[in-house]
């Protein structure tokens, strides 16, 4: 497989405000766009970013088959530029592209396009603190076809856009018992569209309730805590780091499996496991010590301050000193080269 290269003329990335911008409204230079016809992937094209075109019957406008990733380049105190966890974003976007009957896309074009878009695009990696440039991969079918079914063409392609530093006021939250996020069978663990148009609806409903954020409980009982919007659900219960299991309704997130790994080189103790409503209002009508936080590649860490449930409000910890800004910090670290990077976390251009 070839990667063919169309610079563009002049960059953008002069006229872009690194002050002041809205994130994911500008493109970066260059995107990359793979075509699978034929029964196979073939070569990528980078070029200059520009709109698509493509035939209103094509089978992504209709019928869901599109999922994505959501990564991130970061700029190292040395002046180098690493993405972090390629690996483990490649596994996963496979993962959700079987589920839903895509083809998977090839380690090289994955590992090789993105690598190469970024290279191009270095001068969009700000080296100011907290900013990184998110990296989209995704792929859509494109057969031209109004029949449900499988679609036989596909587009992978990468784009990338510039993130500023992401500090939110701890967030005020509600356990949603009436709408569900995913079922065991269904498509919760894969990062495919349809999961976040679903989620709009009582998401928005909640903050017109005056809330941020919904927190998803399962669908059966409604009473075990599964994720935040399109965060991972994590807990600190006097000094254990709780989080719920991966068993197919949620995504393995990768700041998920990141934090908990950091965790445990800190000798904290690890818990994945079901962890209830009631559990949590328990420990806290106790007085002991519960930090609430979601973990994403957008923001790392969202701590909660308050997690409301059947209009009963319970407040979380969120002192400077709690467990979870230490672990956000060194997390941090290692993607700007700071802290040792003793997993290989980081692939340096
Ligand atoms: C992307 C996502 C996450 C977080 O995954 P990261 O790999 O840490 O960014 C968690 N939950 C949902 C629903 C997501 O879409």
């Amino acid at each position: 497989m070839q990667i063919h290269i169309h610079k563009a003329g002049q960059s953008a990335v002069q006229n872009f405000n690194f002050d002041q911008f809205e994130f994911g409204r500008v493109p970066t230079d260059h995107m990359l766009l793979a075509q699978y016809s034929d029964g196979a992937w073939q070569d990528a094209i980078i070029e200059p970013s520009r709109d698509l075109q493509m035939s209103p019957l094509a089978m992504c406008l209709h019928y869901g088959q599109t999922v994505f990733e959501g990564m991130k380049a970061y700029k190292t105190s040395d002046g180098n530029i690493c993405i972090f966890r390629m690996e483990k974003h490649f596994q996963r976007m496979n993962k959700s592209l079987l589920r839903m009957a895509m083809p998977e896309v090839p380690r090289d074009l994955f590992m090789d396009g993105i690598k190469a878009v970024v290279d191009l695009d270095r001068v969009w990696v700000s080296d100011r603190e907290g900013y990184s440039l998110y990296l989209r991969p995704f792929v859509i079918a494109t057969e031209p076809k109004l029949g449900v079914a499988s679609s036989r063409e596909f587009v992978f392609m990468v784009v990338c856009s510039p993130m500023g530093p992401y500090y939110p006021r701890p967030l005020n939250v509600k356990v949603e018992r009436s709408y569900i996020r995913a079922a065991q069978g269904g498509v919760g663990f894969a990062k495919n569209g349809g999961n976040y148009g679903a989620a709009l609806y009582p998401t928005i409903q909640a903050q017109q309730q005056g809330f941020d954020q919904v927190l998803w409980t399962d669908a059966v009982t409604h009473e075990y805590l599964e994720e935040s919007g399109t965060m991972n659900l994590m807990f600190v219960l006097d000094n254990i780091l709780i989080t719920p299991p991966l068993h197919g309704t949620i995504l393995d997130g990768v700041t998920r499996d990141s934090l908990l790994t950091l965790a445990r080189d800190m000798n904290v103790e690890v818990q994945e496991r079901p962890i209830s409503v009631q559990e949590i209002a328990d420990a806290l009508q106790a007085g002991r010590h519960v930090e609430a936080f979601g973990a994403g590649t957008a923001a790392m860490i969202a701590p909660f301050a308050s997690i409301t449930c059947d209009d009963q409000r319970y407040s979380t910890y969120t002192g400077p000193d709690a467990l979870m800004f230490r672990l956000k910090a060194q997390l941090q670290g290692i993607r700007t080269g700071t802290v040792p990077d003793i997993h290989g976390w980081n692939t340096i251009l």
